[in-house]
């Protein structure tokens, strides 16, 4: 379970169009989880290397 589960794609970090197009949530940049305690970071910013590595 995710504490800050992002809104906009309910966790999955990509979002679909109306034609069904994905593509990476703009609102938590494809992590899933918005990140609200950016001063303790470090660990956030890991997670986003990896997803990015992927893309
Ligand atoms: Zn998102």
């Amino acid at each position: 379970m995710k504490e800050n589960e992002c809104i906009a794609c309910h966790g999955e970090g990509m979002q679909a169009d109306d034609e069904g197009w994905q593509y990476e949530c703009s609102v938590c940049e494809g992590l899933g989880v918005v990140p609200t305690n950016r001063e303790h970071g470090t660990r956030i910013m890991s997670v986003d290397e990896n997803n990015r590595l992927l893309d």
